[in-house]
């Protein structure tokens, strides 16, 4: 690609990455990716079609024997270089994350420092056990258990936080051998697609072990189907909304293929009655507003005990007001523009709809140019869209609970089970309860949005299946086979 280094004087040209060339679309057609601050135009990108789908699948299917096969210290080497590299080119990627999704300066970080120690993190996975020696009750029989990749990825990521998820579903499925066609979303065909396959081989990744299909908005179901009915393709990592989650794994279990499914989330977070009021406004803010509210773990309900209600959300609605709002590239600034305008008109909507069906609007509502001000409301009811579906932005609803119990059962009482905080005075109650959240990961006295990437990552629920994170995302691009060998 020419497009690493002088990206932002110019719009970028995003291609495809089919066999280590950068090709323009079968068809020929692009599609113009534009700043979601400025309404600038960011990039040009390839418009793909099945047909570049299935080139990609082909040429990841060729790489995957000498890939599956090469040397464990080849496949370090590649993956701590891109380390280097990545941590080397802050500056530049935080200015791309900007201009690509309207990412702010310190969730830029936060997905770069991510980054860097997944890569660090995947490349000891080359070196992992690859199987185990098992007892046999056949005489004179050896046994094994060999994990052994899968063999070719089709990966489709979502545009939120589009370094990390992209670099989820790819890195570990590449450090164990298996080759990679990665489908990022419309809304973030360079720092969720391109730019992977520019960093990794430049850092001497062989050609064909990580292809990258782009397409226009509206496009990703033809695109999707073809990479996921190909026989080639054995394995589905999903990240994205439930409902196109539902949708991809119908299509995978009509083809008989495991789909990993990293959905949405309706995330509490708890406020007991014996919390310290301070930690529990801070985490709040931080949880429901960090990334403008747009990432799968964000707290989308605070269930606080009726004890504490009143001067919780008197605090916590004066702290939302004053965030500022605005300019993605000022460090200052907590909530960035929405990512177009349908989400900002689904946000609108929404609230709107609420507040016609009874909900109490304590602050924001209304957009604010391209963005959507930190938003309260109480009292939703439960009817309403924003009380039982997620809704991906700055919103938050507050709920009176009476007692820990019935913060357990209203946390519960959702289709979702993501993340989930806890506010207590006594972390020993705390953690009883977590044990009893359904929700795959929650943490006590701390906020939902936090991930690391050796840390089992996933949902149960509508939230999805399966398990990202180091150790445990190897598992799920990895098969068991059984071995054994007999002697006359
Ligand atoms: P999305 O579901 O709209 O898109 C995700 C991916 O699916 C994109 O690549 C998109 O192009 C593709 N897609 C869209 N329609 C498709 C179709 N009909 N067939 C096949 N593919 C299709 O989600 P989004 O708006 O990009 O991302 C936000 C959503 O992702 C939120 O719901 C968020 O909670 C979820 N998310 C989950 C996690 C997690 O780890 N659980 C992480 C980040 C985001």
């Amino acid at each position: 690609s020419d497009t690493i280094g002088d990206a932002m004087d110019r719009a970028i040209d995003v291609r495809h990455h089919i066999g280590g060339d950068w090709l323009d679309s079968a068809g020929g057609r692009t599609y113009p990716k534009t700043d979601p601050w400025t309404g600038a135009l960011f990039a040009e990108v390839a418009a793909g079609d099945a047909e570049d789908a299935l080139a990609a699948v082909t040429a990841a299917d060729a790489a995957f024997p000498a890939w599956s096969d090469s040397l464990p210290i080849e496949r370090q080497q590649v993956l701590l270089r891109a380390a280097d590299a990545l941590d080397r080119r802050r500056d530049e990627v935080r200015g791309l994350l900007a201009a690509e999704t309207g990412c702010g300066v310190h969730f830029a970080e936060v997905q770069l420092d991510f980054c860097v120690n997944l890569l660090r993190q995947a490349a000891a996975l080359a070196y992992a056990p690859a199987g185990q020696v098992l007892p046999s009750d056949l005489a004179g029989t050896r046994a094994l258990a060999i994990r052994r990749p899968v063999g070719v990825v089709a990966a489709i990521a979502p545009w939120n936080a589009s370094l990390v998820l992209a670099g989820r579903a790819v890195v570990a499925p590449i450090a164990t051998g298996n080759t990679v066609v990665l489908k990022p979303s419309e809304e973030a065909p360079y720092t969720g697609g391109a730019f992977w396959a520019a960093l990794l081989s430049e850092a001497g990744l062989p050609a064909g072990v990580l292809n990258v299909v782009t397409h226009a908005p509206g496009e990703a179901g033809a695109v999707a189907e073809a990479l996921i009915a190909d026989p080639r393709v054995r394995r589905i990592s999903f990240t994205g909304s439930t409902v196109t989650g539902r949708r991809i794994a119908e299509t995978a279990g009509r083809h008989l293929k495991r789909a990993v499914l990293q959905l949405g989330g309706h995330n509490p977070l708890l406020v007991l009655a014996d919390a310290p009021l301070d930690r529990a406004v801070d985490a709040a803010i931080y949880g429901a507003f960090v990334h403008s509210g747009q990432t799968c773990m964000c707290a989308r309900r605070i269930i606080v005990d009726r004890a504490l209600f009143d001067d919780f959300a008197v605090r916590f609605v004066a702290r939302a007001a004053a965030l500022p709002v605005g300019d993605p590239t000022d460090p200052a600034t907590v909530v960035g523009p929405v990512v177009n305008e349908w989400a900002l008109s689904l946000l609108e909507r929404r609230v709107r709809e609420a507040v016609d069906q009874g909900a109490r609007l304590l602050t924001g509502g209304v957009p604010a140019g391209r963005c959507f001000p930190p938003t309260v409301l109480a009292d939703v009811p439960p009817t309403s869209e924003l009380a039982f579906d997620e809704t991906f932005g700055p919103v938050v609803l507050l709920e009176a609970c009476d007692g820990a119990e019935d913060a357990l059962r209203r946390a519960n009482a959702t289709d979702f089970g993501l993340t989930a905080g806890i506010i207590t005075g006594d972390p020993y109650r705390g953690l009883d309860l977590a044990c009893r959240l359904r929700a795959g990961i929650v943490h006590v006295n701390d906020q939902p949005v936090n991930d690391q990437p050796q840390m089992p990552f996933g949902g149960v629920k509508d939230s999805g299946a399966g398990r990202f994170g180091i150790g445990f995302a190897a598992e799920e691009f990895t098969e068991v086979q059984w071995v054994s060998a007999r002697q006359e």
